[in-house]
């Protein structure tokens, strides 16, 4: 095996043979934020075979205090993160395959891509997607890695389908979430810890050191130097709708609205299907009762009361204006009476 990777192998755990099967492993990153860099580019250094990647975002100035593949160019460039992403992985290690995605990671687009990775890490910064990702990992008898940080905190947590709790089990038992980067704050050294935990976690599953797998849930603070583990072997529940008896995977199926908060952007996306059943056009002749109407061949683009509406073709909205997803609703179902 080439020399780069010579101290890899000399660990034991990993060893020839556990670098070869790193080689033939495919990992699905879900989102390029600062969890996502920091975990793609130890994974590419580690010398697994194909990367996936998928963000809908593009470089920001206030990303490059954490998120590690990013310079000041793709900031001023507005380059959309899979790429700046993958440029950047493709200079540190040309062996590995990198499939970029410049998306929206819904299910129908997660779907495929759970199916051909051996393992998936989360890296998003919401937990609609989440759950999105717990269903298709049970599902698809794919494991996944849950991980998140804000402010000096992390916690991160290894699925192992028809075998540890889901999410889903977790979450009915403790609450998990509430604060976000753009409320808190964060500290970049949280981000590497919860990461360093995620590819260690990766690392044991691809070179077949699964009995070596965290079955617990840790939580830590890197501030306070604090760190706990939290037995979770007894919540895995029967009636678990996405790992119980009898699933129904609710986020794959879920009919409703899917709404999304986008991260210190002031604006709430829509994606629904109830919009995406209204023509164009009974949606301009809707509007334009209301307030005056800008059209082209791809969105429609109103202001109403304090709020800038742009409605594409499909079923996606962005409301500007807003951080409230109900006040957005509630908006689009005023206009449109959804
Ligand atoms: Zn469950």
């Amino acid at each position: 095996m080439q020399e780069r990777y010579s101290r890899q192998i000399l660990f034991p755990p990993v060893g020839e043979k556990g670098q070869h099967a790193l080689a033939d492993s495919h990992v699905l990153i879900v989102g390029a934020g600062a969890l996502g860099t920091a975990s793609a580019e130890g994974l590419v250094r580690s010398g697994v075979g194909t990367l996936t990647i998928v963000d809908r975002d593009y470089v920001e100035y206030s990303n490059l205090q954490r998120q590690q593949l990013y310079t000041e160019n793709d900031a001023k460039s507005h380059v959309p993160k899979a790429i700046a992403a993958k440029r950047r992985l493709e200079e540190i290690n040309r062996d590995v395959h990198i499939h970029a995605l410049i998306e929206d990671a819904d299910a129908d687009l997660l779907r495929p891509l759970f199916e051909q990775a051996d393992l998936v890490l989360d890296a998003t910064d919401n937990f609609e997607t989440r759950m999105v990702m717990n269903d298709l990992s049970l599902h698809t008898n794919t494991p996944w890695v849950y991980g998140a940080c804000v402010s000096s905190q992390g916690m991160y947590m290894t699925i192992l389908p028809n075998e540890t709790p889901c999410l889903s089990c977790v979450l009915t038992t403790m609450p998990v979430g509430g604060l976000t980067c753009d409320t808190a704050g964060i500290i970049s050294p949280a981000v590497q810890m919860v990461s360093a935990y995620q590819q260690t976690e990766a690392l044991k599953y691809l070179t077949e050191n699964r009995e070596q797998i965290e079955r617990k849930f840790v939580n830590f603070d890197i501030w306070q130097s604090t760190f706990f583990k939290m037995d979770i072997s007894h919540i895995k529940r029967q009636d678990c709708p996405t790992c119980g008896t009898k699933r129904t995977y609710p986020y794959l199926n879920d009919q409703r609205k899917k709404t999304t908060v986008l991260c210190g952007r002031d604006t709430v996306q829509i994606m629904s299907k109830d919009l995406a059943n209204l023509s164009f056009q009974l949606i301009k002749e809707r509007l334009s009762s209301i307030c005056e109407v800008d059209i082209n061949d791809f969105l429609i683009h109103v202001r109403f009361e304090n709020y800038r509406i742009v409605i594409f073709k499909g079923g996606r909205a962005l409301i500007h204006g807003t951080n409230d997803g109900k006040v957005a609703n509630s908006l689009l179902a005023r206009l449109l009476g959804l």
